[in-house]
């Protein structure tokens, strides 16, 4: 299958790339290289003939529709994104450029690109969303967002992943475009943007810096291995049911806290410290505004329909992650250094 993909040279979106091209598909990835992006996480994929990069931006209408006309995929996995929901917060106007306008006309190119092309049927548009257009879960464990659970976004950002899911529910019911739509849970693992919060954590326990918690750490998130994730994204592109969304989850509730606790512990193993363990420099910091306190994903219609499950604990996913950042250096220093983050966290890059 020939691929279209948005947004990857960012964290999901090169994951699923390395993955597409190593199962042997063919990607154009589109990007316009936000501060989120990082081409060297495709190094492993990028001297593939079967691997083409385009450098454009999803607000440029002209830009998408002659990368359509010119590269003629079979599918589009739509991932460019803003996506930090803390930058939202701060600048919200970003959010509904690129969310929602860039995901109208990623619609509106493709959808002339599939009407020019006769309107084929296996043609499929791809969106790739978020569990927090659901809003906040109880801490009822029985409860999880489930393919029916209403809309309720809460940030900016969701709300706009929200708007952008409903335009391209419109698009499949009113122009029959061929739409399949997927909404994950926090995802975590290599190349992840360091100001996310694993990351984050790694970065400052290694620098000696304090590891920020919000408000008493007890908000509740399902976390899915990156790469369980690319997997389960290939799945829905190419047998997932047109006009359907599937939720994709990692069945691994954990507190924030818990998820700190596990770092640190798996620090204080791979790079003690002289004295003492890294928990100590765990510190409580002012809750984010409307920060939602439960996600939880009910996974069962992709298993049922697809046969896809999460193969990656979250104990060995937060395990393999910890090591590839204390094994790649030369991966997160300079992205530190060239997007101002390490500044801004205190690390020197
Ligand atoms: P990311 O921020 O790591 O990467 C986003 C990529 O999109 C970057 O490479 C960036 O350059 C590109 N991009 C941004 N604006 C663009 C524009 N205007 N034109 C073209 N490219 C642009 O994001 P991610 O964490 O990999 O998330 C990918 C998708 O998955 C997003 O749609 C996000 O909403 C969704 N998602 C992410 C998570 C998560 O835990 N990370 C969870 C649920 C859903």
């Amino acid at each position: 299958m020939k691929l279209l993909v948005t947004g990857g040279a960012g964290f999901i979106g090169s994951a699923v790339v390395r993955q597409a091209v190593r199962d042997g598909h063919e990607v154009v990835n589109v990007d316009a290289l936000t501060y989120a992006a990082c081409l060297d996480n495709l190094t492993p994929v990028s001297n593939s003939p079967r691997y083409t990069f385009e450098q454009a931006d999803i607000r440029d209408r002209t830009a998408l529709d002659r990368i359509f006309e010119n590269q003629r995929p079979d599918a589009v996995m739509h991932l460019a994104a803003e996506s930090h929901v803390d930058r939202s917060i701060d600048g919200p106007g970003t959010f509904v450029e690129t969310n929602i306008v860039g995901t109208y006309n990623m619609l509106e190119s493709a959808r002339r690109y599939w009407t020019d092309a006769g309107r084929p049927a296996e043609f499929r548009f791809h969106h790739i969303s978020t569990d927090e257009v659901f809003g906040s879960l109880p801490s009822d464990p029985s409860v999880l967002f489930t393919e029916h659970t209403p809309y309720d976004p809460r940030s900016p950002y969701s709300a706009s992943k929200a708007a952008s899911d409903h335009l391209v529910r419109a698009w499949g019911e009113t122009y029959g475009l061929p739409v399949v739509l997927s909404n994950c849970s926090n995802n975590y693992g290599p190349y992840h943007f360091p100001e996310k919060l694993i990351p984050v954590i790694i970065l400052n326990a290694l620098a000696g810096k304090p590891l920020p918690v919000y408000g008493n750490g007890a908000n509740i998130r399902d976390w899915l291995y990156v790469e369980d994730h690319a997997e389960a994204l290939l799945l829905v592109v190419s047998k997932g049911q047109v006009g359907r969304s599937y939720n994709i989850g990692g069945a691994n509730e954990r507190t924030n806290l818990d998820i700190v606790k596990t770092i640190c512990k798996i620090l204080d193993a791979e790079r003690p410290k002289t004295s003492g363990s890294y928990a100590e420099q765990i510190t409580f910091v002012a809750d984010r505004p409307g920060h939602d306190a439960r996600y939880a994903i009910d996974s069962s219609r992709i298993r049922v329909e697809l046969g896809w499950r999460p193969r990656i604990s979250v104990e060995e996913g937060l395990r393999r992650t910890v090591r590839w950042y204390l094994e790649n250096d030369q991966w997160w220093r300079p992205l530190l250094a060239r997007t101002g983050v390490g500044e801004r966290l205190g690390i020197k890059a």
